[in-house]
């Protein structure tokens, strides 16, 4: 706590998808089935607000055992889900209501794939844009090798070589984001500036 420094931005946005996928084959075209977003506060890196939906896919409706038991979403959880369009709409009005187009925020992901690889090809399967605030963010990963000196491949090296405690279940989107949100603020508290890493046309 003590090291914090004061960040650019006003909110961190941390995302992760969750996604349909089959044991060691891709599913194509490959769906988002859990959108979680948390609106993370830049100065006490608690967590203001929340934007989380289960997603309908459409071209593979019934997911696999395999991304059951990887993600614990259920298919009951994504049949009550609502269709890309009707999450990405209301996505879009969080943004605006609760967030603030003109307020200062950062995507923050675990990797690239989210926003550079399954946000756009979702966009593409909908005839979407994707929206320019969902074209620039800070992989965590990066922020942890800058700090460490290690670039991990996943999640739970960084969990674990910051001393915290893994909470809820991994590959679940929303228990994810809580998980990255923590290791953002354990970052934050050596001292971490957070910057964007990546930015797409
Ligand atoms: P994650 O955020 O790491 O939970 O992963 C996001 C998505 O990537 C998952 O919902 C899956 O679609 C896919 N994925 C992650 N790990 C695997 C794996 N071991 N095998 C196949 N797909 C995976
Ligand atoms: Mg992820
Ligand atoms: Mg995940």
């Amino acid at each position: 706590m003590a090291k914090r420094i004061p960040q650019q931005f006003e909110y961190f946005l941390v995302l992760d998808f969750e996604a349909t996928c089959d044991d060691g084959k891709k599913i194509h075209p490959q769906e988002i089935i859990e959108f979680p977003v948390l609106k993370v506060n830049a100065k006490t890196y608690e967590v203001d607000s929340q934007f989380h939906h289960f997603v309908k896919p459409k071209h593979n409706p019934k997911l696999t055992d395999f991304c059951m038991k990887l993600t614990t979403i259920t298919q009951e959880e994504v049949d009550a889900g609502k269709p890309f369009p009707v999450v990405f709409e209301e996505f879009d009005k969080w943004i605006q209501e609760d967030v603030g187009l003109n307020s200062k925020f950062l995507f923050v992901t675990c990797g690239d794939w989210d926003l550079k690889t399954m946000l756009p090809s979702q966009c593409d399967l909908e005839n979407y844009q994707v929206p320019v605030y969902c074209k620039t963010w800070l992989n965590i990963k990066k922020s942890y090798a800058v700090m460490t000196g290690e670039y991990v491949k996943g999640m739970m090296p960084m969990i674990n070589g910051l001393n915290l405690v893994h909470i809820g279940c991994l590959h679940r989107g929303l228990d994810d984001c809580r998980n990255i949100a923590n290791i953002l603020r354990a970052l934050a508290d050596q001292g971490c500036k957070f910057l964007p890493t990546m930015a797409i046309d």
